[in-house]
C-alpha cells in the first residue's frame, strides 16, 4: 500500500484554470466554488495541462501568503483562498513576513 496519494486534478469552469488542486474547494484565480459535479482527474496527466497552458503551471517566485478568513495558506499567484474562497486583500500578510515577525519576537 502506498504510503501516499496522488491528488486528483481539477478544472475551473468559470475562469478555465487548469489544474486546481483536489484539496482547494474553491478556485484560487476567480474565487469561484468548486462544481459537485466537476470532472477529477490524475496528476499523471498534468502534462495534457502543460501542454494547453505551459504559462500556468510555472514555479511561482513569490512567498505563499495566508487567508486572514480561515488561517489557510495559498500560492503566491493565487487570487482567492482555495480554501474558502474569499479573496486576497491588500492587507494579508505574506508567509515570509510572518516568519519576519515571529523571529523578532523571539
Ligand atoms: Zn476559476
Ligand atoms: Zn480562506
Amino acid at each position: 500500500m502506498a504510503s501516499y496519494r496522488l491528488e486528483a486534478l481539477w478544472d475551473c469552469v468559470y475562469c478555465g484554470h487548469i489544474g486546481n488542486l483536489g484539496r482547494y474547494r474553491h478556485c484560487p484565480y476567480c474565487g469561484s466554488a468548486r462544481n459537485e459535479d466537476v470532472a477529477f482527474y490524475p496528476p499523471t496527466d498534468r502534462s495534457r495541462a502543460n501542454a494547453i497552458n505551459p504559462s500556468e503551471h510555472k514555479i511561482s517566485s513569490g512567498p505563499d501568503w495566508m487567508c486572514e478568513y480561515c488561517g489557510g495558506y495559498a500560492s503566491s499567484d493565487a487570487l482567492y483562498c482555495p480554501g474558502c474562497g474569499s479573496k486576497r486583500s491588500d492587507a494579508t500578510r505574506n508567509y515570509a513576513d510572518i516568519q519576519e515577525q515571529k523571529e523578532m519576537e523571539e
